[in-house]
C-alpha cells in the first residue's frame, strides 16, 4: 500500500480526525493563499483568494449570457433607459472610488420581475419590474447602493472563496488533486454560479450599510432608503411579494438598523 493510501486508510477509520485536519487546512489556506483587505465603509477585515481582475472575469461571463438570453428585451432608450442610467452613473462614480479597476456599467432588462442585482466586477442588471417600487431617483439610488456594495465588498468572491478553501480541505484530506483559483473560477462560471449565489444575511445587512453611504455619497438624500424599505416591507405583505424580498429578506429589524447608520450616511450626503 501507498504512504498516500495509508494516509486514507488511517483518516477513514477516524473522520474526526480528518475533519480536525481540514480544519486546519482551512486555516492554513486562508492565511497563505488568499489576500487581507477591508470592506470599503464598514471595515471589516476580510480574506479573498480571487483576485479584482478574476472577479470581472467571473462577472463579465455571467452577464453575457443573460445578455444574450434578454437580447430583445434590453431596453436602450426612452425615460425608463435615462433614470435608470442616470442614477447608475452616480453611484457607479462612489463605487469605483473604492473598486477603481472595476468595470462598471448597468444594462435595463424589460422584465415584470422586480429586481437588480450587481455581478462581481461591477457589471449591473436592473430589470423594469422594480421601477414601480423605487418610485424616485433616490429609492433606485437604494437599491443600487446596495447592489454595488456586494460587489465592492466582494460578497461574491468571498462566498465562492469559503467554498473553494473547503473543497481544497477536503481534496487535499482525501488525497486527491485541489482546483485552483483560477480553475475554479471557470468551473463556477460554467455552472453560472455568479448571480446565483445566495449572500448570508450579514452581508445583506453590509451591504445596507455600505449602500447607505454610498447613495448619501452620489447625493442622494438617505432618508429616503428608509422610505423605500418601509414601502418593500408593504409590499411584502401583498399576494405577490416582490422577488427583490427573497434575495433580500426583510424585516422591521433592517429599517430599524438602516435608521441606526442614518447619522454616518447623513454626514457623507452633500446634495447634487
Ligand atoms: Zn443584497
Amino acid at each position: 500500500m501507498s504512504s498516500a493510501k495509508a494516509v486514507v486508510a488511517f483518516l477513514v477509520g477516524r473522520p474526526l480526525v480528518a475533519i480536525a485536519i481540514a480544519a486546519v487546512v482551512v486555516g492554513v489556506l486562508v492565511l497563505t493563499q488568499t489576500r487581507k483587505q477591508e470592506t470599503p465603509v464598514t471595515h471589516r477585515v476580510q480574506h479573498v483568494g480571487l483576485t479584482d481582475q478574476q472577479q470581472i472575469q467571473l462577472g463579465n461571463q455571467d452577464y453575457a449570457q443573460t445578455l444574450r438570453e434578454n437580447r430583445a428585451r434590453i431596453v436602450s432608450t426612452g425615460p425608463q433607459y435615462a433614470v435608470v442610467q442616470r442614477v447608475a452613473k452616480r453611484i457607479e462614480a462612489v463605487a469605483a472610488r473604492d473598486k477603481p479597476d472595476f468595470v462598471w456599467k448597468v444594462t435595463l432588462i424589460r422584465k415584470n420581475v422586480a429586481n437588480a442585482y450587481c455581478l462581481p466586477g461591477g457589471k449591473i442588471v436592473v430589470y423594469t419590474g422594480i421601477l414601480p417600487l423605487t418610485q424616485t431617483d433616490a429609492g433606485l439610488a437604494t437599491v443600487l447602493g446596495h447592489e454595488v456594495s456586494h460587489a465592492t465588498a466582494e460578497h461574491g468572491a468571498e462566498k465562492i472563496e469559503r467554498v473553494h478553501l473547503t473543497k481544497i480541505a477536503a481534496a487535499i484530506v482525501a488525497g486527491g488533486v485541489a482546483f485552483t483559483a483560477q480553475q475554479y473560477v471557470r468551473v463556477m462560471a460554467l455552472l453560472g454560479a455568479g448571480a446565483t449565489l445566495k449572500f448570508s444575511r450579514a452581508q445583506e445587512s453590509e451591504a445596507d450599510h455600505i449602500g447607505l453611504v454610498y447613495m448619501a455619497r452620489a447625493g442622494y438624500d438617505p432618508r429616503q432608503a428608509v422610505l423605500f424599505w418601509k414601502r418593500m416591507l408593504r409590499a411584502s405583505k401583498g399576494k405577490e411579494p416582490p422577488e427583490f424580498l427573497s434575495d433580500h429578506p426583510s424585516d422591521a429589524h433592517r429599517v430599524e438598523r438602516i435608521e441606526g447608520w442614518l447619522p454616518e450616511a447623513e454626514r457623507a450626503y452633500k446634495p447634487a
